[in-house]
């Protein structure tokens, strides 16, 4: 009987493998057509000051609806495009396009930071910055007004050719943050070597800030100490007004997440920007 069971247990696991290196594949090939056959957006998600709760920024996000697979997450599909290679097209085709849209906003008097996630792959690209400083200058946006958001993978592969990409991203005036912050392997060693400009607390140390005591002491943790090395801290998957209250008592800077929009489509975006006009609009430049 234990046999049989075990016999059929293998079975079911292999059946599982197969199914996912399936998927995979099916993937790996609608990918490597979509970018021509225009199935991805980009959603931008708005970023909010803690003081005054005006929007300063927005995270592009990527979007992809296959004809048939119907929407597939960027979770799932960014690690297969970063395994087939092609997320470096992928990884450009994002930053020129979300680029583009915050030099247009900035036509129309809507002035933030975008702020693009990069791959940990493109990260060791050693001609990164010079792409970067070609698409700002072909789409005309001010180095200053583009956020690069990394993750503390970047710095696992090769870290001095990483910190060597990230000073020269520094001197073109580009700013980085390390996304999902406290969830990788090298955090502190990060801040340490790295040119990090903000730190984005990840949304699982967020989700139960209310009631978990260790969530709150390693919250809380992270905001001082990012105020104590001149960082910004941003809180990623806001989704309660006591989350809010909790996080404006700590000194967290900014705030990204349900309670105040789910990303939104670039039209979409616009319509909410007016509701929440930035400082820099206000002061009219
Ligand atoms: P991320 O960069 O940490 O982005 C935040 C994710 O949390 C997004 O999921 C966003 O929709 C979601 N989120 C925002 N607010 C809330 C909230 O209040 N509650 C909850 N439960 N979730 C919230 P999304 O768009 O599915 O993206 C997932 C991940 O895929 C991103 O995590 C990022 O790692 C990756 N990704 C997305 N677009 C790109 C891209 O253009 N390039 C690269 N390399 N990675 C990307
Ligand atoms: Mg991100
Ligand atoms: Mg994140
Ligand atoms: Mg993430």
């Amino acid at each position: 009987l234990a046999k049989k069971a075990g016999r059929s247990c293998f079975r079911f696991y292999t059946a599982a493998i197969q199914e996912k290196a399936s998927r995979h594949l099916q993937l790996v090939n609608a990918l490597r057509v979509a970018l021509e056959l225009q199935q991805f957006s980009i959603h931008y998600q708005p970023q909010l000051a803690m003081a005054g709760g005006q929007l300063v920024g927005a995270e592009a996000l990527l979007r992809w609806t296959h004809p048939e697979l119907g929407n597939i997450s960027p979770a799932e599909f960014i690690p297969v495009a970063e395994d087939c290679g092609l997320i470096l097209q992928l990884g450009e085709w994002v930053l020129r396009h979300a680029v583009r849209q915050a030099r247009q906003w900035r036509d129309q008097g809507l002035a933030l930071v975008m702020a693009v996630n990069l791959s940990a792959v493109q990260f060791r690209q050693p001609d990164l910055p010079a792409l970067v400083a070609r698409i700002l200058q072909e789409e005309g946006l001010p180095a200053s007004a583009l956020e690069l958001e990394l993750t503390e993978g970047v710095a696992m592969y090769d870290p001095q050719q990483a910190i060597a990409v990230m000073n020269v991203l520094h001197e073109q005036g580009v700013r980085m943050s390390i996304d999902d912050f406290g969830t990788g392997y090298s955090s502190l060693n990060l801040l340490k070597q790295f040119r990090v400009y903000k730190l984005k607390i990840d949304q699982s140390f967020i989700r139960d800030i209310v009631t978990d005591p260790e969530d709150r002491a390693i919250v809380a943790a992270i905001i001082h100490m990012a105020e104590k090395l001149g960082l910004l801290t941003i809180a990623e998957g806001v989704e309660t007004a006591e989350q809010h209250s909790w996080l404006r008592a700590q000194g967290c800077n900014e705030l990204q997440g349900y309670l105040f929009s789910r990303p939104l489509p670039a039209d979409a975006f616009a319509v909410y920007a007016q509701q929440h006009q930035p400082a820099v609009a206000l002061l009219g430049s």
